[in-house]
């Protein structure tokens, strides 16, 4: 049986580390420690829980450069992208626990004083495209709120997350935050175990699975899944600043983003000169490894993920979409920019989630039209819209969960409709997903 899981960097194959795989009969201890350290942690005031960690996070300052060289390795990224991930989890995280503490100030009601408890062990577990970020988001509130926290992060990004906890773990009391390591079969074992919440970022298909589990204990979820991001370029739209971002919202961490642009929509009456600005911004993109300061595309995490990528693009030419620039031809371990137009709602990548760095773009006569397609998903994270008379209108009429106007998506809350998930994080709301809430009167 697999004992360890090693990490690979994205860029040459080779072993980056190595650790441990967590047991799955070690797990019900874990859950004991947790609930120990839980009796004390929630004990404490906001306050000196907010302080624990703003001394964690400033042990783990000093360290910045290594994480940030660790992230990259790992993961594949640039480090100005891993720069800015490192330095928003470690300079964010202060910020992020006085937003908590404020969502967690006792509300009067008709009824009585409405209290924020904590749950109980919150279970988080992470995807690996921004592996700090993901779990930290979920972190802090279910930390700030006086949970404790058993972290499961991806296999594909174990060493930062290991080193990052082992940072904070020098200055947290013992046990309020583990970390656990495996593939799917470690998230399952954490999911049926004693916890009392799952907040999940990930698939769909895990997303799905983990509801199932979590069903037998009516056990508290955050899903933040996947998505299938549509834009809609009106036909008054600043056409070049429409273009340059949707070559950056479709490229941004080389697609593998869950608010990556995945489908653009734009009124036939500018869509030449929309392709033809798309084409010129993204063949300035470069490609390269993440020692590359000039890299802004870098190589896709694994060869699984690369060949759907690839499979998407030959099932949208197969079904009739024209390559402008990249196509199937790729130097290994890379894909590189890749813009299709015409590409049939049939589609795969009209469909489902490509997370990569492709340019989806199709043609429509009208508004109507424009804003049905987009919401013929079952996805609804984030969607975009780009024009100036009706913006708003369009814009309120979209399935999404975030939605840019002129912009691309992404905000506080961070929040998905449909099947792109449901419980959330970040602004007040998005803070007490981690609480109990308790009337009394
Ligand atoms: P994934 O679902 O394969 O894995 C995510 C985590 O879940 C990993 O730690 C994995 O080991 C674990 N896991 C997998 N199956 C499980 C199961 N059945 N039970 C418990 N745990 C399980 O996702 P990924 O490939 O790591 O990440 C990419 C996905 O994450 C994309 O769909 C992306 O859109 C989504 N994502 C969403 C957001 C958001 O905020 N909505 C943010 C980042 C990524």
């Amino acid at each position: 049986m697999e004992k360890t899981i090693k990490s690979y960097n994205p860029a040459t194959g080779e072993i980056v580390g190595e650790v441990q795989i967590t047991p799955i009969e070690r797990i019900p201890e874990i859950m004991h420690k947790s609930h120990d350290a839980q009796s004390k942690w929630k004990k404490l005031t906001v306050d000196e829980r907010i302080d624990y960690l703003d001394r964690a996070t400033q042990n783990a300052a000093p360290f910045s450069q290594e994480l940030i060289e660790l992230l990259s390795r790992e993961m594949g990224k640039d480090l100005g992208r891993s720069t800015g991930e490192v330095h928003g989890v470690i300079g964010g995280t202060s910020y992020m626990a006085a937003e908590v503490k404020k969502a967690l100030v006792p509300q009067q009601s008709v009824g009585g004083t409405i209290h924020y408890d904590p749950l109980g062990v919150v279970a988080v577990i992470s995807p690996w495209n921004y592996p700090l970020a993901m779990f930290n988001n979920l972190m802090i509130p279910a930390l700030v709120a006086g949970n404790t926290v058993v972290l499961k992060p991806s296999e594909e990004t174990p060493m930062v997350a290991e080193r990052y906890i082992e940072l904070l773990n020098e200055v947290l009391p013992q046990n309020v935050l583990q970390i656990v390591h495996g593939r799917r079969e470690v998230g399952k074992a954490l999911v049926d175990a004693d916890v009392q919440m799952i907040a999940f970022t990930g698939s769909q298909a895990a997303g799905r699975d983990i509801m199932q589990r979590a069903a037998k204990g009516i056990k508290r979820l955050v899903m933040e899944l996947g998505g299938n991001d549509p834009m809609i370029v009106l036909p008054d739209a600043d056409m070049r600043h429409a273009a340059r971002y949707a070559v950056a919202a479709s490229l941004e961490n080389s697609g593998q983003m869950c608010t990556s642009t995945e489908r653009i929509y734009v009124h036939s009456s500018i869509k030449k000169a929309f392709e033809e600005e798309v084409i010129r911004v993204a063949s300035q993109y470069h490609t390269g490894p993440w020692d590359d300061e000039r890299t802004q595309v870098f190589p896709i995490i694994n060869e699984k993920q690369r060949s759907k990528i690839i499979d998407h693009i030959q099932n949208a030419i197969d079904q009739g979409a024209k390559v402008l620039l990249g196509g199937t031809k790729h130097p290994d371990r890379y894909i590189e920019p890749t813009v299709l137009t015409d590409v049939s709602e049939a589609a795969l990548m009209s469909k489902e989630e490509t997370f990569g760095p492709v340019v989806s773009i199709s043609g429509y006569e009208t508004k109507e039209e424009a804003i049905a397609r987009a919401n013929n998903s079952i996805y609804g994270l984030g969607a975009s819209v780009f024009g100036k008379e009706g913006v708003e209108e369009v814009a309120k009429q979209l399935e999404a969960g975030m939605v840019g106007i002129n912009k691309t998506a992404g905000s506080s809350p961070w929040v998905g409709a449909k099947q792109s998930g449901f419980g959330y994080h970040g602004s007040i709301d998005g803070h007490r997903q981690f609480t109990q809430v308790k009337v009394i009167s």
